[in-house]
């Protein structure tokens, strides 16, 4: 996976957020939508996709950086060299049962955000797209 990915930000504080994997950060961005927490979906193998099979392990971006977690996600099914909408089809399935590192919520983490959502951060504005990044 590569390409542009959409970054969002919100209409009321600095809350910002890109959307889908990244191969320099060697896994895919998301959020929780309880606390606003900051998560990365790392792999340890591979920074262009996970392989079939592969756990990827939970990261939260605390204190300038991202620090390891005990969750992890299931394995990926595959295919080898998923397409985004491939990815993040299987990530819809699996975050509905990962809980939030920081505040334990289940269910409660996005790996993109839906149309006007409400921002997790001040809960006054929404999550507008805000341009493109190259990860
Ligand atoms: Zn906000
Ligand atoms: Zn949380």
């Amino acid at each position: 996976m590569n390409g542009i990915l959409p970054r969002y930000g919100c209409s009321a504080c600095d809350f910002s957020f890109v959307a889908g994997w990244s191969h320099q950060d060697f896994g895919s961005f998301a959020y929780c939508r309880a606390c606003a927490a900051d998560l990365l979906l790392r792999s340890l193998r591979s920074g262009w996709a996970p392989e079939p099979g592969e756990v990827l392990q939970v990261r939260q971006f605390t204190e300038g950086k991202w620090r390891k977690t005990q969750f992890k996600l299931p394995p990926f099914p595959g295919p080898s060299n998923p397409s985004e909408e491939t990815y993040q089809a299987f990530l819809s399935v699996v975050l509905s049962d990962l809980a939030c590192p920081s505040c334990s919520s289940v269910g409660r983490i996005a790996s993109s955000p839906e149309n006007d959502e409400p921002c997790p951060a001040c809960r006054v504005g929404k999550l507008v797209t805000r341009g493109t990044v190259i990860p």
